[in-house]
């Protein structure tokens, strides 16, 4: 079992709090299709020859390509990689990029599983977070997904916005309970460092972020997903029975995957593979290469590091850390430390245990990055 990425990373501008790589032009499209056809087919052993069995197009705005484009990526992907035929496949989607003819073009590709970048269904919030589409956008592209056929449909919602206040995003959410979708991603809002907003509010143009505010509308976002039988499955991440996104739970499971286009990640099981983060060293002069002749760089994973990052994404879940799970996979010197490591955070109420799980209540998870340092080698 095994999963592909695909880095698509075009945008039509640049959103205020962007911390991804994407550039906002699609002057080297054609380009990057090309090398990303050669990347994928020169990379076709990294999986073993494990069956696939997400697909995940990420960005950037994969939107922006047209139902051809995708076509010849989903074609060179099925030449060359074993595909389950009931394989998930998600791409990401901003509500101004599609029409409905676009949306019909998409699923008919098989694309199953639509990740809609709603963020906000109120103007205010929206126009802080510079996003080119206002409220009517984002509720006509929904109806349209629906048109199109899609029924696995998630999208983003941010909150912890000065522009908003605890009634604004209650309302919010009860905006995605009228839609009836089965999964939501909501995301409080960072200040990445080089991001537009970040220096906006250095220069005093926009209003501040408060943490309290995203404190106060995780506790809302908790409570109101839970009362409409919603599972918290992972921080961010909330979906209906059987419903979650099976390729982000890979990750989280340490299933291996494979990342095409600039900026992506791969996993083997063993290491880690990230490739540059330049379109323009990504496409070269047609070669595919950078300036030292390689487009990506690698790390093989020690023991140390393995159980260090078990730990981080674990926690982040419902599923928690399996003690039982580090003892037979990693022996018992990893589940001893992490079980000893335990003790006093459990003491303090930081950190929950059910038998030889590990894990994170509600109020809990809000902390994760902390606790998991605490148990970190
Ligand atoms: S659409 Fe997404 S990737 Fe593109 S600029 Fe906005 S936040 Fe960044």
């Amino acid at each position: 079992m095994s999963g592909i990425y695909i880095h698509i990373p075009f945008c039509s501008s640049k959103c205020a709090y962007c911390g991804f790589y994407s550039v906002p032009t699609l002057k080297r499209k054609a380009a990057f299709l090309e090398s990303l056809k050669q990347e994928i087919v020169s990379r076709k052993d990294y999986l073993h020859g494990e069956k696939v069995e997400t697909i995940y197009f990420g960005g950037g705005t994969p939107s922006l390509l047209k139902g051809e484009e995708l076509h010849a990526i989903l074609k060179v992907l099925y030449d060359t990689f074993e595909i389950d035929p009931q394989a998930e496949i998600t791409l990401e989607a901003n509500p101004d990029t599609l029409s409905l003819d676009d949306l019909v073009a998409i699923r008919a590709l098989g694309v199953n599983r639509l990740s809609i970048g709603i963020q906000s269904f109120f103007d205010n919030d929206l126009q802080y977070l510079g996003r080119r589409h206002n409220s009517q956008h984002a509720r006509q592209c929904l109806a349209w997904a629906k048109e199109a056929g899609f029924e696995n449909i998630t999208i983003d919602l941010i909150y912890g916005l000065p522009t908003s206040d605890a009634e604004q995003w209650s309302r919010n959410l009860e905006c995605f309970f009228e839609l009836e979708l089965p999964h939501l991603s909501a995301y409080a809002l960072t200040l990445e460092p080089n991001a537009i907003l970040t220096k906006q509010i250095e220069m005093g143009k926009v209003q501040p972020v408060h943490e309290d505010d995203a404190v106060r509308d995780y506790g809302i976002l908790c409570q109101k997903m839970a009362q409409q039988g919603f599972l918290h499955y992972e921080i961010s991440n909330f979906c209906k029975p059987e419903r979650h996104s099976r390729h982000n739970t890979s990750y989280w499971f340490g299933t291996p995957y494979v990342g095409f286009g600039p900026s992506a990640h791969s996993y083997d099981g063993l290491s880690r593979q990230w490739n540059v983060s330049s379109l323009e060293q990504y496409v070269g002069n047609g070669k595919r290469s950078t300036e030292n002749g390689k487009l990506f760089e690698s790390e093989r994973l020690t023991l140390e590091q393995r159980y260090d990052e078990y730990v981080m994404l674990r926690l982040r879940t419902m599923w928690g850390i399996d003690l039982q799970y580090l003892k037979r996979e990693m022996g018992e010197r990893f589940s001893s430390y992490c079980e000893q490591k335990a003790q006093p955070l459990i003491a303090h109420g930081r950190l929950s245990q059910n038998r030889e799980i590990l894990y994170l209540t509600d109020e809990q998870m809000l902390f994760a990055d902390g606790i998991a340092e605490a148990l970190f080698w």
